[in-house]
């Protein structure tokens, strides 16, 4: 189990900023007090989290990331991709605690069970979801999340590629335009997609238009065959005036990975622009690849991926196509629910995650009253205080707050303040 984090000044306790009890103790000096401090603070509902990067060859480099910039107190690596920051329990990057010795989250909470409430505690025993920051600079591999019974499988074949066995349905929400591929295209555009290119028509004359058809075949050429259907794509478009997005995409690419079969997967996908104020749902067993974009992501708690394409991860394009989700419907895209003057909530179908965007006005506050449910406060911007009758929490850009169930509190911004707020939908609100 790989337990790393970049923010390694995890002893430093003024980092949990309880206003008023701070200001009583010295924090360096009396060591006791300290002690006595960070366990009350554990049995508080509000505290910091830190999260951790994950360094993929695809995320924007050093401070340009904003990975890196969502974490004010990290040492950065400027010539480190930072892909992603993730807030949660998975065990490829848990979250630490900012108070005390800073313990990992999974561990505050198994000996906090109320932190979870009954509800998330009794289905899942743990933090069901996982929230992540993603800043891409390059696209990411064609892939897709196993759903449950797939995954179970995968993790049980092959533990080192598929680390657990739980599904991975994803809410994507862009902070700036999102560019992806999601999905495959309507099932009756096929046929003019593999006419407008002659070196795929030449191949896929001979097998219809049927898309559970033409991708296994396409997929499993000889190895020479499958090389030279992808150059003579390449010099095709090369040669074609006015190229379109996935073209571009598909001439980018190619000198890269010539020998990638999954970039055949570019031409039957949907190509996708999603802006800011909008959230995506990745479904299970769908085919899609994040291109270019900062968003928020919230997943169930899982890191399995299955990989066609684009990538030097491991691919099994095989094990893909097995399972792959031929459903051609237009992908679930929403502006969300308005759920008062400065909160937007986007619900999903999964039963692990639901987003909130909660922007508050300068000097303007609002109250969380008991959530049955735990949830992760992300700041993206500006500054203020999360407030109970445990005490004031400050917060501003990159400030991560686990709050437990049950627990009332409020929210006041000192500057306009903007907040992810991903918590587990409880069944009685639906
Ligand atoms: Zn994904």
């Amino acid at each position: 189990m790989k337990k790393t984090i970049d923010q390694s000044d995890m002893k430093t306790p003024a980092l949990f900023k309880l206003e008023d009890q701070a200001n009583d103790y010295q924090w360096n000096e009396q060591e006791s007090i300290k002690e006595q401090l960070a366990s009350k603070l554990q049995t508080n509902s509000a505290f910091e989290l830190v999260g951790g990067a994950m360094h993929y060859d695809w995320g924007k480099l050093g401070s340009e990331s904003l990975a890196t910039q969502l974490m004010p107190d990290a040492a950065i690596d400027q010539t480190k991709p930072y892909a992603e920051l993730w807030m949660g329990v998975h065990p490829n990057q848990p979250s630490r605690v900012k108070f005390g010795n800073g313990e990992w989250l999974s561990d505050v909470l198994m000996k906090n069970r109320a932190l979870l409430g009954n509800y998330t505690f009794e289905r899942w025993g743990t933090l069901p979801f996982l929230l992540k920051v993603l800043s891409i600079a390059k696209p990411l591999s064609i892939q897709i999340h196993p759903d449950k019974m797939w995954a179970k499988r995968l993790h049980s074949q092959a533990p080192n590629h598929y680390p657990d066995d739980n599904h991975k349905p994803e809410i994507a929400m862009p902070l700036t335009t999102l560019e992806m591929l999601y999905g495959l295209e309507k099932q009756d555009a096929w046929k003019n997609i593999l006419s407008k290119y002659p070196p795929l028509s030449k191949y896929c004359s001979k097998i219809g238009y049927t898309p559970s058809v033409i991708l296994p075949d396409l997929l499993s050429l000889p190895e020479n065959e499958e090389n030279k259907l992808l150059e003579d794509l390449y010099t095709y478009l090369q040669k074609k005036q006015n190229v379109e997005a996935k073209e571009k995409l598909f001439l980018s690419l190619y000198p890269q990975y010539p020998n990638d079969l999954g970039l055949l997967f570019i031409f039957f996908m949907r190509f996708l622009t999603v802006e800011p104020g909008n959230t995506i749902f990745i479904q299970t067993n769908h085919l899609h690849s994040y291109l270019s974009g900062d968003l928020v992501e919230c997943m169930a708690n899982s890191d399995n991926a299955i990989r066609a394409g684009i990538t030097s991860k491991y691919k099994d394009v095989k094990q893909l196509l097995s399972e792959l989700s031929y459903d051609d419907h237009a992908p679930q895209l929403s502006s969300g629910i308005v759920d008062s003057q400065y909160v937007t909530r986007f619900p999903t179908d999964a039963e692990e995650f639901e987003m909130q965007e909660i922007k508050l006005p300068k000097n303007r506050s609002l109250l969380q009253g008991k959530h049955p449910v735990p949830s992760i406060l992300l700041t993206l911007s500006g500054q203020g205080k999360i407030s109970s009758n445990h005490g004031n929490l400050m917060i501003k850009k990159g400030s991560a707050v686990f709050v437990g169930a049950n627990h009332s509190y409020g929210i006041s911004a000192s500057d306009d303040l903007r907040v992810i707020r991903a918590s587990v939908p409880f069944p009685e609100d639906q």
